[in-house]
């Protein structure tokens, strides 16, 4: 039985303050939910208040991006060793947005895949067609593409304990969520080619995650679909009682 995870992505939301105060409104409503691991990500600057907040808490920190060293000249980043000293201990990786803006390819999501697991965070790697791919009919295409550059020279044991967020391009922001037999389709498909690559026994211990417009009102169909582990919540993550009621998802 895979342990559900439902993680939020604040993205470049909410100051340090309010981080904190969401994060302590959140930290029952997580504890009360003990069968399901639960994440929030909030922005680099809001990482040391929100760490402070849940500190002792079921209620886990990620963060949304790291940079693949653990020190050294590279100025605005930061790096997974600064990440885990601020309480982290799951970090989205390969972000669409990140994809789109930051021309992020295969090879670096790769790098910092790496990079997180030789600081124990855990990697919540992101891979999603766009709406014009799905349209061309390549998003396996795509998808196998993006999920074979992340997990280049990863060993079963290090797979065995990475999330995977299945997050349609097109879904993400827009409130277009993929139909339940959409977002199932292609999760089979993921963990078919990690079963190919690892062997099943790995790919069926895997968590794979449905990110994209994810919503109080459609999160239970989705959760529902064998293949469907968790999910990744952007929007819907910022407010108490939405995320409250997505990760108290019914199946
Ligand atoms: C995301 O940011 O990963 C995401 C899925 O956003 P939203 O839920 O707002 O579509």
């Amino acid at each position: 039985m895979r342990r559900p995870i439902i993680a939020g992505n604040w993205k470049m939301y909410l100051t340090p303050e309010e981080g904190a105060a969401l994060a302590v409104a959140l930290a029952p409503r997580a504890a009360a939910r003990a069968d399901v691991d639960v994440v929030v990500c909030p922005a680099m600057p809001l990482l040391e208040s929100v760490g402070r907040a849940l500190a002792g808490a079921s209620l886990k920190l990620g963060a949304q991006n790291l940079y693949p060293m653990a020190e050294g000249a590279f100025t605005g980043e930061a790096s997974p060793k600064m990440l885990v000293a601020l309480g982290c201990e799951y970090c989205i990786i390969g972000h669409s947005e990140r994809r789109q803006y930051f021309a992020e390819k295969n090879a670096f999501v790769n790098a910092k895949v790496k990079a997180a697991l030789e600081f124990d965070l855990t990697p919540i790697v992101c891979i999603g067609e766009t709406l014009e791919e799905r349209e061309k009919k390549l998003t396996f295409d795509v998808v196998g593409a993006q999920l074979e550059g992340a997990f280049e020279q990863i060993s079963a044991e290090q797979a065995a304990g990475i999330v995977v967020a299945y997050e349609p391009v097109w879904a993400i922001g827009t409130g277009h969520t993929a139909t339940p037999e959409q977002a199932q389709e292609v999760h089979a498909f993921i963990r078919l080619k990690l079963g190919r690559k690892y062997g099943d026994k790995t790919a069926q211990a895997m968590r794979l995650q449905y990110g994209g417009s994810v919503k109080p009102d459609n999160v239970d169909s989705l959760m529902a679909q064998p293949d469907i582990d968790g999910a990744l919540v952007g929007g819907a993550s910022l407010k108490v009682d939405s995320f409250a009621r997505i990760l108290n998802f019914k199946r």
